[in-house]
């Protein structure tokens, strides 16, 4: 989180500007609580550049429940029930086999194998299939990807265009949890996208979602009606009490955001601030990096000590220096560093100070 974001949050904790109540208090239906809930609509818009034909609803559940709420929200728009998936990781795995429930989910690409690019071997998910081999059906209710797998490390800057690919009536579903706000979003690109806020937007508890309004009312006999993307879009995410907190935080969030320039000049620090890290790793022979460079993610870098032995006391010094959270996901192991937007450049050059060190004192 930004720290004069929680700094906000603090001062106006027991008094919302001068209503007498603290934003835990108020109703959702209430007239300050409204002014919140739009005015966070209004700069998470401003900041995406979602277009008008694009539904924005906060709702709950996180982006494991949109697993199955997209499929319960989407199938019911074509004849058989069906959606196609490119596996790129353990998050797009999950989406995939939630839908199984639902519908015939079947996989258009995989990186679940090795391959070998440019005369260079690569472990499975470490890489990403070219989008001109994916195989989409032309009737399946959407192509489903996950845009930044937050433990692998990969990460699809440029969002595939549904034309090229044979398949324009398919909507893109955009699982970009990890990476939602990191940089601009090539939102036309998406029929919908949706993020839990808690990696880069906001605390725990709220899922955006922004769907184009075409693909609502569809939604499967079976889809709990909170669920349904009709409901909470005709009642503007009110249809039942949203968590009106985690929503308020995150619209000071996108306030924060704006005043830092907007998406575009977030991601130009971010952007330096990935460069700072791989360009280290890419000069060192102590430390390798798992993901092929093309698909690299600029907020979730995994890394290996060469020497694995190390591992215990490369953790254990990180953190006497205040590095916190570098032990990788127990799926993939080795190291991962997540540099979010709160993250600012001087961690990035205290990670990399650390990484320096430990080098030199065990090389
Ligand atoms: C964290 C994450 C999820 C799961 O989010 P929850 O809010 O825990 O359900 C799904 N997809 C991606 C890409 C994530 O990073």
């Amino acid at each position: 989180m930004p720290e004069p974001v929680l700094e906000q949050a603090a001062s106006e904790m027991l008094d919302w500007h001068g209503c007498g109540m603290s934003v835990m208090e108020m109703s959702h239906r209430g007239e300050q609580f409204i002014e919140i809930c739009s005015q966070a609509e209004t700069d998470l818009r401003e900041l995406l550049v979602i277009p008008p034909d694009y539904a924005v609803l906060f709702m709950q559940g996180g982006a494991t429940a949109e697993n199955a709420i997209v499929p319960m929200n989407l199938l019911g728009r074509v004849a058989q029930p069906k959606a196609d998936f490119v596996i790129s990781g353990i998050w797009a795995t999950k989406s995939h086999q939630e839908c199984q429930r639902y519908g015939d989910a079947h996989i258009a690409a995989t990186n679940a194998t090795a391959t070998v690019i440019d005369g260079t071997q690569q472990a499975p998910y470490t890489w990403l299939p070219k989008s001109d081999t994916w195989r989409v059906r032309k009737d399946a209710a959407y192509l489903h990807i996950c845009s930044n797998e937050t433990i692998g490390g990969i990460e699809t800057m440029d969002w595939p265009d549904m034309q090229a690919l044979g398949a324009p009536e398919v909507p893109l579903v955009v699982d970009a949890s990890s990476h939602f706000l990191s940089r601009p979003m090539q939102v036309d690109r998406a029929g919908m996208i949706f993020a839990g806020a808690q990696k880069n937007a906001g605390p725990a508890g709220l899922t955006m979602v922004i769907v184009r309004r075409d693909l609502i009312g569809h939604a499967l006999a079976i889809c709990p009606s909170a669920f349904d993307y009709k409901n909470v879009e005709a009642q503007r995410s009110m249809y039942n009490t949203p968590p009106t907190y985690a929503i308020y935080i995150a619209g000071l969030v996108f306030k924060w955001l704006k005043q830092q320039g907007g998406l575009a000049a977030i991601e130009q620090k971010n952007i330096l601030k990935a460069r700072a890290l791989y360009d280290y790793f890419d000069h060192s022979a102590f430390y390798t990096l798992p993901i092929h460079p093309s698909v690299r993610s600029r907020v979730n870098v995994p890394f290996f000590l060469r020497n694995t032995s190390l591992d215990g006391a490369f953790l254990k010094g990180a953190q006497e220096r205040g590095l916190m959270q570098l032990k990788g996901h127990k799926s993939v192991g080795g190291m991962r560093a997540s540099i979010y937007n709160a993250m600012p450049l001087e961690g990035v050059l205290a990670l990399i100070d650390y990484l320096k060190d430990f080098e030199r004192s065990h090389g």
